[in-house]
């Protein structure tokens, strides 16, 4: 059987749901290729809180949590049952590993979550919870967010972490612009520490990765991939699964996590 990697995939913009094109096929044809999960834990770069929580909701409702798009992308919905089995036991992990946890019972699926799922899963007949990240922390929080959670992939649940490998709204370009300097060079250094496992230098990409302000002059959307990273354990090897850019300078890379 094929191992569960845990997974980072960038979402890029909610018209991806309307319009998935290589990004999409690429989410879809690595979810073919894993073993089908029992649940899936969804770290989503939006649903920040303070301190770790996790969604106990038995029905999440789609979350359109986006304005000014053309109305059939409120028109979607993606309603998969909740997981609030495993969204306790993801609790209890937190909590064995000393953090803070917060149980959120009505949190619905904002579209970090769903945009990507419905490519994956299009019948949503998997059970899906959603655990929240920190905005205030450090990358390293959220790598041993991570680390507590490294048995979920040996018992079947996926862990996606969706944000965005570079994010600058501020630097948005019609399609097919020529991809900034600073957006390559960012990428690349990510790229490359991420396929040495070179946690150090991860760990403080915010001073020593090339541009990384500007990449991320916020970093919400970078920092649910530790989680993913740590979930994979200490030794985690990552696999780039898509590479692309849209929009000038906004990546769509994509990585999976083996242990
Ligand atoms: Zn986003």
């Amino acid at each position: 059987m094929t191992a569960m990697p845990t997974l980072f995939v960038s979402h890029g913009s909610p018209m991806l749901a309307l319009d998935p094109g290589a990004t999409g096929a690429a989410w879809r044809a690595m979810a073919d290729k894993l073993p089908r999960p029992r649940a899936i834990v969804m770290v989503s770069a939006h649903w920040t809180t303070t301190v770790p929580a996790v969604s106990t909701t038995a029905h999440p409702a789609t979350i359109h949590d986006f304005y000014g798009f053309p109305e059939p992308l409120y028109a979607l919905h993606y309603e998969p049952a909740g997981a609030p089995e495993v969204a306790e036991e993801v609790a209890q992990l937190l909590s064995e590993a000393g953090l803070k946890v917060g149980i959120d019972p009505a949190r619905g699926l904002d579209h970090g979550a769903w945009v990507p799922l419905r490519s994956m899963y299009p019948d949503a007949d998997i059970p899906v919870m959603q655990l929240a990240i920190q905005p205030r922390e450090t990358p390293a929080h959220h790598l041993a967010v991570g680390r507590a959670l490294a048995s979920l992939p040996q018992s079947g649940i996926l862990l996606i972490a969706s944000g965005s490998l570079t994010h600058n709204l501020r630097e948005l370009y019609p399609e097919g612009s020529p991809v900034p300097d600073y957006a390559a060079r960012f990428t690349d250094w990510m790229t490359e520490k991420l396929a040495a496992n070179d946690l150090d230098a991860l760990l403080d990409y915010r001073h020593q990765a090339p541009d990384a302000q500007r990449a991320h002059p916020t970093d919400e959307h970078l920092i649910p991939l530790y989680v993913a990273l740590g979930a994979a354990g200490d030794t985690a090897k990552a696999t780039r699964f898509h590479h692309g850019f849209t929009h000038g300078g906004l990546a769509m890379d994509a990585y999976a996590f083996y242990a």
